[in-house]
């Protein structure tokens, strides 16, 4: 890794331009995938303060990052996260080229605005079913008319939207074609994700959850002319255009295909961790960095934790492995 240009270069040659933080493990929805029904959320003063937060992300963006995206938890069910929001989206067009946040969705009907006039121009909002009943199923908490007013003032004021779904075998995987025309219809871009195996998730097995994409590829290209996109995000997601639609759908899949060699991001935790890898337990503890020895201190270690970022990550499901591979939910790394 170099540090001449003050940018940050891992040890493969890849540079690290793509924050994605976790501002809250909060949840008010339990999504199956995600989390158990009865969760313990970390005690509020492990939480990096909003201030912290702020600091952190633009000492990253004097390092090089570009774009950074905010999740959870449910980003926008912290207290004061405006704050935050309007702060970095000061920098927007700046020093940063984009801000964008991942959301399920519930707090939008009242928030959408407020992000537009911060600077968030997209939004990926979390979405697996319009079905009534299933979306309660499967957010336990959750309700879909909530969402879809929230989506609706979402498109209202300007903001572009991209509906990121997870592929749930005998739960979405006959809707999701319906989704998808709905999805060309409201002119959101859609991306469907492969369940990864993050996080105790109580009684629920992932084998019983687990839809390989390349089963949802074959099915939908019965119904819809996918064309390959030659555009790629330098993330998990490979595109296809729907010629019948005229919308975009991109393939998470972190189990069937291999993504890394591409990989330009790192994640950060609530609590301060630095993940290099979604996939792997190595981190580094930028909260007590930060709070004991200072600014220049966390630079010093940000650097340190990206001559750390593997090759790539080591997911597994199938018979013989646990029902996990990382010990860590979802919500705690932020999807
Ligand atoms: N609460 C927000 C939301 O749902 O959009 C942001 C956080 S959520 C953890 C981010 C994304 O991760 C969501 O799209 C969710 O569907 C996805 N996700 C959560 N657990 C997952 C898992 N085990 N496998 C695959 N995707 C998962
Ligand atoms: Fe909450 Fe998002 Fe996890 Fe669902 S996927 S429980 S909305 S954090």
């Amino acid at each position: 890794m170099s540090t001449d240009s003050n940018k940050l270069i891992d040890p493969f040659g890849r540079a690290v331009t793509y924050l994605r933080v976790s501002v809250t493990d909060r949840c008010d929805f339990r999504c199956v995938y995600c989390m158990s029904e009865n969760m313990t959320f970390l005690p509020k003063k492990d939480l990096l303060t909003l201030e912290e937060l702020e600091l952190v992300c633009k000492t990253f963006i004097s390092m090089g990052v570009s774009k950074i995206r905010l999740t959870g938890g449910e980003p926008l069910v912290r207290k004061g996260i405006m704050q935050l929001i309007n702060n970095l989206g000061l920098e927007v067009g700046k020093s940063l080229e984009e801000l964008t946040i991942t959301t399920n969705g519930s707090q939008l009907s009242k928030m959408a605005q407020q992000l537009f006039d911060a600077g968030v121009r997209r939004l990926n909002i979390s979405l697996d079913t319009l079905n009534p009943e299933k979306f309660s199923e499967i957010t336990r908490w959750g309700k879909l008319n909530q969402v879809l007013h929230g989506l609706e003032e979402a498109k209202k004021v300007g903001l572009k939207i991209k509906i990121n779904a997870v592929a749930l075998k005998g739960v979405n995987d006959d809707e999701l074609a319906e989704m998808l025309i709905w999805c060309g219809e409201q002119g959101f871009d859609m991306t469907i994700i492969e369940v990864m195996p993050m996080g105790d998730i109580g009684s629920e097995r992932r084998l019983d959850q687990y839809l390989p994409l390349s089963l949802v590829r074959a099915n939908l290209s019965r119904k819809f002319t996918l064309i390959d996109i030659p555009e790629r995000s330098a993330g998990p997601a490979r595109y296809v255009k729907i010629a019948e639609t005229g919308g975009k759908l991109g393939f998470i899949t972190p189990l069937t295909h291999n993504f890394c060699e591409s990989c330009n991001r790192v994640r950060m935790t609530c609590t301060g961790e630095l993940f290099m890898c979604l996939g792997q337990d190595d981190n580094a503890d930028l909260r007590t960095i930060l709070r004991e020895n200072g600014n220049e201190a966390l630079k010093a270690a940000v650097y340190e934790a990206i001559t750390r970022k593997p090759k790539g990550h080591d997911f597994i499901i199938d018979r013989t492995s646990d029902n996990k591979s990382v010990a860590r939910h979802m919500n705690v790394t932020g999807g």
